[in-house]
């Protein structure tokens, strides 16, 4: 299934090919990936529109740039949205994605050396709260906590004890490997405590949240950080919510703190996206995700495989394949033969190195976007399970015939915005 682009095309016919190309992969494959997701057609369409030609830096009414009569009305639009759909004061919809959206919130309540923590990388959090190889690791000293090696979660007694030795300007909660729901109200307690400023990370679980299928950051966190493009299921982009009272602090470090001109037709496309989010079917869609999470965990353990803090309560499950003696990548590469698209991942206390780990991160969200529900998800462990012993014996015929019922499977549920 490919969409026509007759202008691409004429004109370029090398790049709509690549395109085309794309869009069969999408189509055909079962992508378990937990940070992606469809977007709808109106999504789409809304993403490469004309807005696309505007400069509008600065802020509806004070723009730097005239001709803003349409695009302030597009921002106003998003930005009210997003204020309505989860329930804040202040929603800036400008940054170009979540890493400069984090990069903000330091320039806003930090300066350069200060001590910030969060998650370390390796037990599940994000490059941008501090991890050294990153600009925030290196022009901030950060401080990082993680998770119990016995139970795989979180051990506030010891994020308390470390908060109050380190006394960092700003806490991160939130990460990208996280399979648990994370306790907001205790994050706040211990910022409040040590002084710091709290940011929930929600990028992976925006959607959830919008959906009531997970817990609010509202109103525990001084800051919420998120991309569009995750389980929100908009354009690549991001948003920085929080309280009137931060408003000014996080407008000015996005603009002109770090960024010039906005992406209108991304601000256009998040418009839409949350407009799509305030629907029921929205709410419907977000428990669906977090109930085929549970199910395809269900399967998954009852085939032997281990799964970091026994299972999962969101969109996300972290299998650690030690037992299985296979290595998470090349399990991850067998299943992408196997048209079944996972990222290999570390595992807390991975004795593997990073670029080359013992687990492999799956989830639910562009599964659930197509229309698979709990009654699928035994077939996909088993395509997961036959595709790991297939790994381990090189068994290429295996993979090929797990292709195809893969491919069979899709093609009778075809995806947002690409079925048209
Ligand atoms: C995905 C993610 C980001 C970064 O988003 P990009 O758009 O890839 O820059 C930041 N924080 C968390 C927790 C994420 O999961």
């Amino acid at each position: 299934m490919t969409l026509p682009h007759p202008a691409l095309s004429a004109t370029d016919p090398e790049l709509a090919a690549l395109v085309g190309a794309e869009e069969q992969l999408q189509a055909e494959t079962l992508r378990l990936i937990p940070s992606e997701n469809y977007v709808s057609a109106a999504v789409l369409e809304a993403s490469g529109t004309v807005l696309q030609n505007k400069y509008s830096e600065g802020y509806a009414g004070r723009r730097y740039y005239e001709g803003q009569q349409v695009i302030d009305q597009v921002e106003r639009l998003a930005v009210a949205r997003a204020k309505a759909l989860f329930g804040v004061e202040h929603a800036n919809v400008q940054p170009y994605s979540g890493s400069p959206a984090n990069l903000a919130v330091y320039l806003a309540f930090a300066e350069p050396g200060d001590t910030v923590m969060g998650m370390a990388l390796p037990m599940g959090g994000h490059l941008t709260h501090g991890w050294g190889v990153s600009a925030t690791g290196k022009w901030f000293r950060g401080v990082q906590y993680g998770v119990r090696q016995d139970t795989g979660l979180i051990d506030f007694d010891e994020v308390r004890e470390l908060a109050l030795k380190e006394r960092p300007k700003i806490i991160f909660c939130g990460g990208t490997a996280l399979p648990r729901t994370i306790d907001f109200p205790a994050f706040a307690e211990i910022a409040r405590e040590c002084g710091a400023v709290l940011v929930a990370d929600v990028a992976h679980i925006a959607g959830l949240i919008a959906g009531g299928a997970h817990p609010s950051p509202v109103p525990h966190a001084d800051v919420i950080s998120t991309t569009t493009h995750k389980t929100l299921r908009g354009p690549r982009g991001a948003m920085l919510m929080s309280r009137e009272e931060h408003a000014k602090a996080l407008d000015k470090a996005v603009f002109p703190g770090l960024q010039g001109g906005p992406h209108n037709q991304t601000t256009a496309a998040i418009a839409v996206a949350l407009h799509e989010a305030s629907q029921p079917s929205f709410r419907t869609y977000a428990q669906s995700v977090v109930a085929n999470a549970r199910a395809l965990a269900e399967a998954l353990l009852d085939r032997g495989f281990d799964l970091v803090s026994g299972g999962t309560d969101n969109h996300l499950i972290l299998m650690d394949l030690t037992p299985k003696e296979v290595p998470g990548k090349v399990a991850a590469k067998a299943l992408d033969r196997a048209g079944i698209v996972v990222n290999y991942n570390t595992v807390p206390y991975d004795p593997r190195k990073p670029f080359d780990p013992s687990g492999i991160r799956i989830g639910t969200p562009s599964l659930t976007s197509r229309g698979l529900g709990t009654e699928h998800m035994a077939a996909v462990a088993d395509w997961i399970d036959r595709g790991v012993t297939a790994a381990g014996k090189e068994d290429e015929q295996a993979l090929a015939t797990i292709r195809s019922e893969v491919a069979e499977l899709m093609s009778a549920h075809p995806a947002p915005g690409l079925a048209g």
